[in-house]
């Protein structure tokens, strides 16, 4: 696949067009940000640990029967994507209660949510990604709500597939962020799963495995990411 210009850089991945205009290249830099940008950094290897984390889920979840824009890995740090029609919304699943919900509400970190919570999140880093819901998804024309409809449904059909695959390695998924866009009609899963967008614990101590160890500078975070991939069986 020939890499042309580069179309977009987010605060972690840049995104190039290719010679098929229905596919592109994503990159996956090693820049870590949190908290809207305002800490960020570069993590030796991290771009790889990611590019090759969310190739083995994005396959993990085509192969449960869910949709994503992954169509293969281009290099260490790239993948090959369908071009999407972006959804400016961010869906969040959660299991077990910790970050923004606790601070938002007031309930300690660790409750386990029955029936797992759905959020909403409108991407604008300006506003710092507010909470919105169906119905301002729908007025303000976001997302078609038929769409939606069918994100919200991925969304918990991917809590299905993944929460199993993480307990059995003897982790918890507390909780992940996904994105989602339209190609030629369909809804597909797009962006990234990685330790970058969920919440892991070590199943018995609890201890975190994911992008809390760099928000709460707890260091170790491409080593508790790379032991997450070892556990799930991936090469780096
Ligand atoms: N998340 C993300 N990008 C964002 C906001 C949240 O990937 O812009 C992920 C985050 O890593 C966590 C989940 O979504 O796994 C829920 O995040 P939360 O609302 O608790 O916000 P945070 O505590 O990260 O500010």
């Amino acid at each position: 696949m020939e890499k042309r210009e580069e179309l977009y850089a987010g605060k972690a991945k840049s995104v190039f067009t290719t010679d098929n205009p229905d596919l592109m290249i994503m990159e996956f830099r090693d820049d870590t940000s949190a908290f809207d940008g305002k800490k960020m950094e570069q993590l030796d290897r991290k771009g790889m640990v990611n590019n090759k984390f969310n190739a083995f889920i994005m396959t993990a979840l085509a192969n449960a029967g869910i949709p994503t824009h992954f169509v293969e890995l281009q290099s260490d740090n790239e993948s090959v994507v369908k071009r999407l029609d972006m959804m400016p919304v961010e869906c969040v699943v959660r299991n077990i209660s910790a970050g923004s919900l606790c601070r938002r509400i007031g309930v300690e970190e660790g409750l386990e949510l029955n029936p797992p919570t759905f959020e909403l999140f409108l991407k604008n880093d300006a506003l710092g990604d507010p909470m919105v819901n169906e119905s301002l998804v729908e007025t303000f024309g976001w997302a078609e709500p038929a769409h939606l409809a069918t994100a919200k449904e991925l969304t918990f059909k991917v809590n299905d597939v993944l929460k199993k695959m993480f307990d059995d390695a003897d982790m918890l998924l507390v909780d992940y962020k996904l994105e989602f866009g339209v190609f030629n009609g369909e809804v597909l899963l797009g962006d990234e799963f990685s330790p970058d967008g969920c919440r892991l614990w070590d199943k018995e101590t609890r201890e975190k495995m994911d992008k809390d160890r760099f928000r709460q500078g707890l260091g170790g975070v491409i080593e508790a990411y790379e032991e997450v991939g070892r556990r799930l069986g991936i090469t780096f």
